[in-house]
């Protein structure tokens, strides 16, 4: 048996950061009728931080958050915890989108993961933040040439990034692969334990906001309730509500437009055993100072962290998948060609750990993506219920912005963000089956095609760059 195949016989299937020690008491499902001045549809990072930022802006008001498993159980609970500044999954993306609203939108996310931190800090909530920066690499010449110029308009531009070449990058992380890296140090880019933030924001709003919590409650519809407020029914009970926020992410949604806006695609990760200071040296990773957070610079690129007890996490690359008619099913999660294909890589980045690390963890999540790589959020019945949602795989912090945008569509002081077109342009929808697995998959395709190109794009996505729906990292 290869050695990354025997690497993966011991790893179990389920999220490194769901800790039985850290599970919480499970809440009780929601019995009969309720009612409530808000209601919160998903206890993921959206629904968590929707109902946080409300209560700070209207300490009196009484929220109902239902989540249909338990919180933490989505994405925000499975995901590689890299908190980004960006918004919008890059400049260039904003750029492309939103021409005329970067630096703003920039800004703005400053100012969320600087909220964000703060909020860590003032309610004591322990997610084991370490700010590492964001170190993206170089595989091939290409990418060398592509990420240098990058990194040049950075320095151009006033930021705190560092070049390293073919021989300084081994100096921060040593993989034979990488030729060149360019390292984002200056603001709080860093790396968190996504169940632990989950975990204390619910027991933050339950024992200090005395914010209802219900889990195992599945919200089935949710209607105007005639001209003042909302009715949305649950599996176990019925909702009366003023507003209601949806922040369900990639799951399927009552409301046609919520729908259409994202498609689940789901991500694959590994989390290795706790390395020994032999192996870190072996690797030369996670030396006070550069216990650099990882990604490549290609289209299906990989990210890779050190966690507090020095395991490696692994995800990305190009097992990302969407199944034919929007899979979300936990059967997914069962996925051994996609463990394996990540193995495999892990050890062509870091052969010198061949034979000697084993992985502890394997697991899944479903990343909402929308047609423009970011956010789409939206409003309905008059501001009686509004949705955040398609983060596209980079909402650690993105989802906090996307709460702020939620609550602010429904009234809860409303600022002048509601003006962007980043907030008001609609998303393009994704088209029907099997259109939309056959784009899905010819997209992804040549995506990698591209990767293995030298970056150069084919004529499927310069078609897409033309009308709008490129991804432009
Ligand atoms: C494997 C993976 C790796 C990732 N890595 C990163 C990363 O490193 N950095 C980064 O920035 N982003 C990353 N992401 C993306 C990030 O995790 C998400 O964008 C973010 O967590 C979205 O939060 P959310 O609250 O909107 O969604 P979720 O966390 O998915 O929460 C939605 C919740 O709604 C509940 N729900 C849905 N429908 C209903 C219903 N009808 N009734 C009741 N409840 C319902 C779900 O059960 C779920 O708990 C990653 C995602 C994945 C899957």
């Amino acid at each position: 048996m290869s050695y990354h195949l025997e690497a993966l016989k011991t790893a179990i299937p389920s999220p490194l950061w769901h800790d039985p020690e850290l599970m919480p008491e499970p809440k009780p499902a929601l019995q009969g009728d309720k009612e409530c001045e808000l209601l919160i549809v998903g206890g993921g990072f959206t629904g968590l931080w929707a109902a946080l930022q409300v209560k700070e802006r209207k300490p009196d008001t009484d929220i109902i958050l239902i989540e249909q498993t338990f919180v933490g159980d989505g994405a925000s609970g499975r995901n590689g915890g890299f908190l980004n500044t960006s918004l919008m999954h890059g400049k260039t993306n904003a750029a492309y989108h939103f021409p005329g609203e970067t630096d703003r939108i920039e800004e703005l996310g400053k100012q969320n993961i600087k909220e964000l931190l703060a909020s860590l800090e003032e309610y004591q909530i322990d997610a084991r933040y370490e700010k590492t920066g964001e170190m993206v690499v170089a595989l091939d010449r290409d990418a060398v040439t592509d990420l240098r110029e990058e990194c040049e308009d950075r320095l151009a531009a006033g930021e705190d990034v560092v070049w390293f070449d073919e021989n300084t990058i081994r100096e921060q992380v040593s993989s034979p692969l990488f030729l060149a890296g360019c390292w984002g140090e200056g603001g709080q880019d860093g790396v968190v334990d996504p169940f632990r933030l989950c975990v204390g924001l619910r027991q933050l709003l339950m024992e200090r906001f005395g914010v209802r919590v219900y889990e195992s409650t599945k919200m089935i519809q949710s209607v105007p309730d005639g001209s003042e407020g909302m009715t949305t029914v649950c599996e176990s009970g019925v909702v009366t509500s003023k507003k209601v926020f949806l922040a369900t992410n990639a799951y399927a949604s009552p409301i046609r437009k919520v729908n259409r806006s994202t498609v689940p695609v789901w991500d694959y990760q590994l989390a290795t055993e706790p390395l020994t200071n032999e192996q870190l040296e072996q690797i030369n990773w996670g030396k006070p100072g550069s216990r650099h957070a990882l990604s490549d610079h290609c289209n299906m690129f990989h990210y890779f962290r050190l966690t507090k007890d020095n395991r490696i996490t692994w995800g990305g690359g190009s097992s990302v998948r969407y199944y034919f008619n929007g899979g979300i099913d936990q059967k997914f999660m069962d996925a051994p060609d996609r463990y394996e294909e990540l193995a495999r890589e892990f050890f062509e980045f870091f052969p010198q750990l061949q034979g000697t690390v084993t992985f502890s963890h394997k697991w899944g999540g479903i990343i909402a993506s929308s047609t423009r790589f970011c956010m789409v959020p939206g409003v309905e019945y008059g501001g009686r219920l509004a949705w955040s949602l398609g983060y596209t795989g980079s909402g650690v912090s993105a989802s906090r912005f996307g709460a702020r945008i939620g609550i602010e569509l429904l009234g809860y002081e409303p600022s002048d963000i509601l003006n962007l077109q980043f907030v008001s342009k609609q998303g393009i929808a994704w088209p029907p089956e099997p259109w939309r697995w056959i784009g899905i998959w010819l997209t992804q395709s040549e995506l990698i095609r591209a990767d293995n190109n030298g970056g150069r794009r084919g004529l499927w996505l310069k078609f897409l760059d033309k009308i709008g729906l490129g991804f432009a990292c």
